[in-house]
């Protein structure tokens, strides 16, 4: 006999139910629009709850880095947008105490940080120094560098923070699909039809937040996002372990410590020739990443406890490594939130909701250079 199949209507249908999609639903669903989420997988297997959950203002990369890339006024406009979005998951209450540091891996990185300061302060970043020994009295043992802790970073536990995010999404009506992964979009007489293993939603509208999954969906994404695979790790809490976040290595390595004193850490795709650029498989073994990321704990992460567990995410890459966010060109019923790579996942959040208000005919507040027209 034939399975049967749901049909929902609704205003707009977004596909990925991470910090990009969830954030957009919430903000359509108070402006009054009706929305469903499909997510291919249960709830908390996004990317940000498996992530670190280091919320940064700016990007992990040193100031004179992100002005040096983007010319000072954008660089000013991209922290104030991203303060707006740390702001926003902080509001979701799932903050950890302790400082979020950026610190330098050796001399070299050390030099970056001072050349940083006068240019963070231009940016707004109020940055303050920590030295290396305090540095190695937060982590009770070698610190493998200074650090800056900037004003405003948060470090927060990512699952708690999307987990509030989804509830405050489904009490505003929104309606919440999950192990349902969209398999086709179609254009229908009157918006979109999105199918998906025995149910399709019709909308008016099309959001694309579900990251590298949309490039089998979306032909125009096919050489804009690339996928980028980074390896994450967790050891067990002690007792009396520190509690921090941090972000080192030119944000190649990034670390968090929250309540429990339980240690996850990520990061060193550089261990491989390739970068982990174009893998798409999450399961695989990476000996060469491993090695590194266990040889970091060892040296100078010594104050948690042995690795219980090892995973890798795979996240989204553009070619300018800012994200898409804006209506998809020359297609008036669909509209992109993705690209967020391995440390702007919090940027995610208020890129969602920018671009919800935008849809709902409000002044979106997004900078005009995440715009997905400037890839054409
Ligand atoms: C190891 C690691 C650590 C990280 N740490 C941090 C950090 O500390 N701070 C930070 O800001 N960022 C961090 N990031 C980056 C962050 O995870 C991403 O930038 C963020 O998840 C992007 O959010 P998103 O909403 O675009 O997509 P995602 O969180 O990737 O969510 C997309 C969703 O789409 C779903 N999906 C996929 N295909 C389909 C389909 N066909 N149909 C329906 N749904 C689909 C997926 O199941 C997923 O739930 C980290 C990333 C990694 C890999």
């Amino acid at each position: 006999m034939a399975q049967l199949s749901e049909t929902l209507q609704a205003d707009v249908v977004i596909l990925g139910a991470g910090l990009g999609g969830l954030g957009a639903a919430l903000t359509l669903a108070q402006g009054g629009a009706r929305v469903v989420v499909l997510d291919a997988r249960a709830p908390g297997e996004d990317g940000f709850s498996r992530g670190v959950g280091l919320a940064l203002v700016g990007t992990e990369e040193h100031p004179h880095h992100l002005a040096g890339g983007l010319g000072l006024e954008r660089a000013a406009e991209y922290v104030e947008f991203s303060r707006r979005s740390v702001v926003a998951l902080g509001a979701l209450g799932a903050v950890h105490p302790g400082p979020t540091l950026r610190i330098a891996f050796g001399e070299r990185e050390e030099g970056d940080l001072v050349a940083g300061d006068a240019l963070g302060e231009t940016l707004g970043l109020d940055r303050s120094v920590w030295t290396q020994d305090q540095v190695a009295a937060l982590l009770g043992g070698p610190a493998p560098g200074a650090a800056r802790a900037s004003k405003g970073d948060l470090h927060v536990d990512p699952a708690a923070s999307l987990s509030a995010l989804r509830q405050a999404a489904g009490a505003a009506g929104v309606v919440l699909r999950y192990n349902a992964a969209a398999l086709a979009v179609e254009d229908g007489a009157e918006g979109v039809v999105v199918r998906a293993e025995g149910l399709s939603v019709r909308a008016s509208l099309l959001v694309y937040a579900a990251g590298w999954g949309m490039v089998g969906l979306e032909p125009w994404l096919w050489d804009k996002l690339s996928p980028v695979r980074t390896r994450h790790m967790a050891a067990a809490a002690l007792p009396g372990a520190p509690r921090l976040g941090a972000t080192a290595q030119y944000g190649h390595l990034s670390f968090s410590a929250g309540a429990d004193g339980a240690l996850r850490w990520a990061g060193l795709r550089w261990a491989t020739p390739h970068l982990e650029v174009g893998e798409t498989d999450e399961s695989a073994p990476t000996p060469a990443i491993d090695a590194r990321l266990d040889a970091v704990h060892a040296r100078s992460l010594a104050a948690f406890g042995p690795k219980v567990a090892a995973w890798s995410v795979i996240h989204t890459h553009t070619c300018d490594n800012l994200p898409l966010v804006g209506p998809l060109p020359g297609q008036p019923r669909r509209a992109l939130c993705l690209g967020f790579r391995d440390q702007q996942g919090a940027l995610a959040l208020e890129s969602g909701r920018a671009l919800a208000r935008g849809i709902l005919g409000e002044d979106p507040a997004l900078p005009s250079f995440l715009s997905p027209s400037r890839l054409v």
